[in-house]
Order: structure tokens, then sequence, then C-alpha cells
């Protein structure tokens, strides 16, 4: 079809009062349902509710470009080799014959989303993409940073994923890129990473730091005449930052450490400050704590799009998904155990203590939800825990080829057990970098929603700073101040797909299927 693979194509069109199309915007109507709900003397008092908003989405997909911390990693360079792959069209040949390039394990490139049905009852499904305008892979412009000067090319062969009949093709497109330097502050990653930092900006005032980063990004946008940037952290994954009062706890306070360089203040906060500044999303895909409360404080007060953290790729996403099936199903998990084993950058920075605990916390904190939603499991009788293990080490032979192994062992009735299995063989960065994809094209389509309640005088808003939205594809999913993370994939996902049915004027899935079960 015309259009297709390009940013704003779409297929669908909803017939319906709900919705009104104009130039540049689509205007709905949505009825937004929920209740209430009380408990008293043990019983449940629920009241309905229901609030009626009025959506606007910005239609125009404007020109995206697409600023990585840590381009020349891993996950950096297999999605500037993935996206330069699929616009120019590279197949490439491999043992098992010709590959064609595709945005598989991407969400919104390769997953779809459910209509409605056909005349005869059966599901109809379109392409996410095509629901309602969305920025294509294709069309992002990418630059960023790193600590390591390599160019993409050279970055590409150091990684070591892609098969190398696809390598030799993209020497020539990726060779010209080159990171820009970055920010180092040795203390925050692993020692052993000192060996790649060849690429740093000179000094140690952090505040001249903010403002290179913040020049950096206005430069990125001149020159390839963007109407918007986002900015994504996918560099090392950094020790947490202590949280102490009157240095990161407000806004005014982080701003003043910063300009007195207080070495509490990380590289990826220093990145996320200048890109809030700057009014640029900014979002987090490794572990560490980037978004203290000051910073949160500060992303508020510009009204800048913030996200994160950690990627959700592989035994997490997993773990999201089957922590709820057990618990959903009335079974009641006691021990969780994850090892991992890979042999990657990342590895070998997640081999020293302190990052390494970054990633604990962010591994441990996701079935926190699925325990708290279910008080006849896990209450003071039977216990409010699980035992949680996770295990992480380095094996340089496996490469990029991450292991993961877990252990659900679960409690069934009488006294019975069920123990569940996993082992998982994955190409770590083939994983990893999909997922940026989506982070990206759905952060851009957020960011043109805005919305009222109906009837208001009030001029439309934009989403709270914190992206939540996002949680689908992140590990500990940043939340707005005062709410509880969901973690559950399939909630998360629920949302997101609620989300766009009703920006086109349709009502929340609906599973009843009354067609088939009514006479
Ligand atoms: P990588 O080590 O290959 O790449 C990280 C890059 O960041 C390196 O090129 C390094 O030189 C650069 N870097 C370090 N500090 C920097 C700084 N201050 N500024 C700019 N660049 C800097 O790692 P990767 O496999 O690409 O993973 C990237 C991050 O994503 C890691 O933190 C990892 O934990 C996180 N993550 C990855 C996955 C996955 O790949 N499946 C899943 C979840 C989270």
């Amino acid at each position: 079809a015309p259009g297709y693979g390009k940013s704003g194509f779409t297929t669908v069109e909803v017939q319906t009062d709900k919705v009104r199309v104009a130039d540049d915007a689509i205007y709905s109507t949505y009825a937004y349902e929920n209740a209430v709900v009380e408990k008293v003397d043990g019983k449940y008092k629920v009241k309905p509710t229901v609030q009626e908003y009025e959506f606007k989405l910005d239609t125009k997909v404007p020109k995206t470009g697409l600023l990585l911390v840590g381009l020349g990693g891993n996950n950096g360079s297999t999605l500037t080799a993935a996206v330069t792959a699929n616009r120019h069209n590279i197949s490439f040949n491999t043992k098992n014959g010709k590959i064609e390039p595709n945005y598989f394990g991407s969400v919104t490139q390769a997953a779809t989303i459910k209509l409605g049905i056909d005349a005869n009852g059966k599901d109809v499904y379109a392409p996410f993409n095509e629901i309602v305008p969305l920025l294509h892979p294709n069309d992002f412009v990418i630059g960023g940073w790193d600590i390591s000067k390599l160019n993409l090319a050279g970055a590409m062969q150091r990684a070591q994923v892609l098969d190398y009949d696809l390598q030799r093709q993209l020497v020539k497109h990726l060779e010209q890129i080159v990171p820009l330097p970055s920010i180092y502050y040795p203390d925050f990653i692993a020692a052993n990473q000192s060996e790649r930092a060849d690429n740093l900006i000179p000094g140690e005032d952090k505040w001249a730091h903010v403002e290179h980063i913040r020049k950096d990004i206005r430069e990125f946008k001149e020159k390839n005449d963007l109407d918007k940037v986002i900015v994504l952290w996918t560099a090392n994954t950094e020790r947490y930052a202590d949280i102490i009062e009157g240095v990161n706890d407000t806004a005014d306070n982080l701003l003043k450490a910063v300009k007195e360089s207080h070495s509490e203040v990380s590289p990826s906060t220093i990145f996320a400050i200048a890109s809030i500044l700057e009014g640029v999303p900014y979002i987090n895909g490794s572990p560490q704590n980037t978004f203290v409360p000051g910073c949160i404080e500060l992303a508020e007060k510009h009204n800048a799009f913030i996200g994160g953290d950690d990627f959700k790729s592989g035994q997490t996403k997993l773990k999201s998904v089957l922590a709820q099936y057990l618990v959903d199903a009335g079974i009641r998990p006691v021990s969780v155990a994850s090892y991992n084993h890979l042999g990657n950058n990342d590895g070998y920075n997640l081999s020293a203590p302190k990052q390494f605990r970054s990633k604990e916390i962010s591994k441990a904190s996701v079935i926190d939800d699925m325990i708290e939603s279910n008080q006849i499991l896990y209450n003071d009788k039977y216990g409010k825990t699980v035992d949680h293990c996770i295990v992480i080490k380095y094996v340089p032979a496996v490469g990029d080829s991450k292991v993961a192994m877990d252990e659900y062992h679960s409690e069934l009735m009488l006294g019975g057990h069920n123990t569940v299995s996993i082992h998982n063989v994955c190409e770590d960065s083939l994983l990893a970098t999909p997922l940026i994809i989506d982070l990206v094209v759905v952060s851009e389509f957020l960011s043109r929603v805005t919305y009222k309640k109906k009837n208001s005088e009030e001029d439309y808003h934009q989403f709270h700073s914190v992206l939540s939205f996002l949680s689908y594809w992140l590990k500990a999913p940043l939340t707005r101040p005062g709410f509880d993370p969901v973690n559950g994939l399939n909630k998360q996902r629920a949302g997101l797909e609620n989300l766009i049915r009703g920006l086109v004027g349709l009502a929340p899935h609906n599973d009843l299927k009354l067609e088939e079960r009514t006479v």
C-alpha cells in the first residue's frame, strides 16, 4: 500500500460519533469507567465511577531525532544497524539462507491489536502501528554520545551481534557515525570500563556538563532540521546514587548540587537534567536511580516527559507473565530463583558488585504488585513475601547469547508443590533493541496526546511527566510519586491498547464473546 513502512501510515477508520477527525488532529470523547472501593468491617463497598474525557491526538508525525547515551554499545550499535538495514532494505545470507530485514520483537512494528469481529464473529486484528499515526523507525534520525570513540561500524563489529554478511554491507553506512564525547565519572560504572573511556567531555564542573549536553541536543536538532528529539540512556548500568537530604531530594537542591559539582550526581542524572531543561523526553533503559526525587520534581516543574527504568527484555518479561499467571490461578509462589550468565560488555560491567546491586534491585521488584493483589495467598499467617534470589555471572565465552535459568517453586492445595523450571537462551541485544524502538515510538506518540475533562473550559493538558504507559517495556516502572507501579505484562499492555482504542472511538477490549455465548 502507498505509505506502508512510513511514519503516520494508518488503515483504520472507525465509524462513530465519538470521534471528529480534523486536518491536524483526531478529537474523541471517552468514558473512563472505574470503581472506588472502601473496605468496611471486612466488606467491600464499591461505587462505580464514570469520568468523561475529551482527547486530542495531533496526527502530524514530527521529524524525530533519537539521541542515545551509549550509542557505541551493543544496543546502540545494533539499533543503528537494524534501522539502517531496514531503511536500505539490505538482505543478507546466513547458513540458513537469505534473510530480509525486519523488526520482529518490536510491539509497535510486529504486533497487532484486536479491533473487533467480522460478520461471522471471528476476531479481526490490525497492525499495532496502523490504528493511530505513529513514528516509523525507518524515519529515526539517530545520534548520541559514548565514552568510547569507536565509529558505529567498529562498534557493530566489537559487539559481535550481527551476521557477518550483514555487517559487511553495513560498514559503509555506519563508519561515518561517530559518537559525541560523553560524561564519565568513573565512580559510577565498573572500573573495568575505564579501558574504553577515550571520548570524554573535559573538566569536572558538572553544571558545565549540563550546559554541554543541552548544547549537543540543540545542535543535533538544528543540524538535522528536527521537530522533536528524544534522549534514551542505553549506556552502562551505574551504581545507585545515595539519596541525601539537601542534595538530590528536591528540584532546587539537585540543581544546586550540580552547580557545586556534588559527588553524588551521576552522569545519567546530568543527561536527564539537560533533557528536562531542553523539554526533551528522557528514557532510562538501565536500572540505576537516575530519577532521584529532585529529578522527578524537576521534570514535573518543566512539564517534561521522563520514563524508566531498565529495559524489560527477557527473563523479567517472562517473570511478569508467569508470576501473574500463578497468583491469578490461586497458586502460591514461595520462591523464585533466577540465574543469568552473559558474556557481553553489559555482563562485564555487571560483574562489579555495586552495578550488580542496581540490577538486582530492579529485577527484584517485579513480583511485588502480584503479591499485594492476593491477600488469600499472602498474609500474616502464610507470610507476605516470596524468597526471590537473583544471580548474574559474567561468562565471556557465551558473548551476547545470554542464558537465563529460573525456578518458580509454588504451593498447591493440601501441601502439594508445583515447580516450573525455565531455561532461556537469547541473543540479548537483538531482544533489547526492538524495545528501544517501541519506547521511542510510544513516547513520541504519547507526547502528541492531550486531554481535558468533558465540557470543562480548561485547555487540553498533556499527560503527567512520568510516562508510566511505557511500563510494558520496563523492568522497574517509574511511577508518578504517590502511585504504585503495575508490573503484570498483560495489564500494562491492556492499558496502552485501550488508550489507542479510545483515541479512535473504540471501547476498551471486551472478551465477553456474547455473539457466541448467547442463543
Ligand atoms: P554495552 O556495555 O554494550 O553498551 C553500553 C555503552 O555505554 C558502551 O559503549 C559504553 O562505552 C557506553 N557508556 C558508558 N558510560 C557512558 C556514559 N557516561 N556516557 C555515554 N556512554 C557511556 O551494554 P548494552 O548491552 O548495550 O546494554 C546497555 C544498557 O542497557 C546496560 O545498562 C544494560 O544493563 C541495559 N539493559 C540491557 C538489556 C539487554 O540488552 N537485554 C536489558 C535491560 C537493560
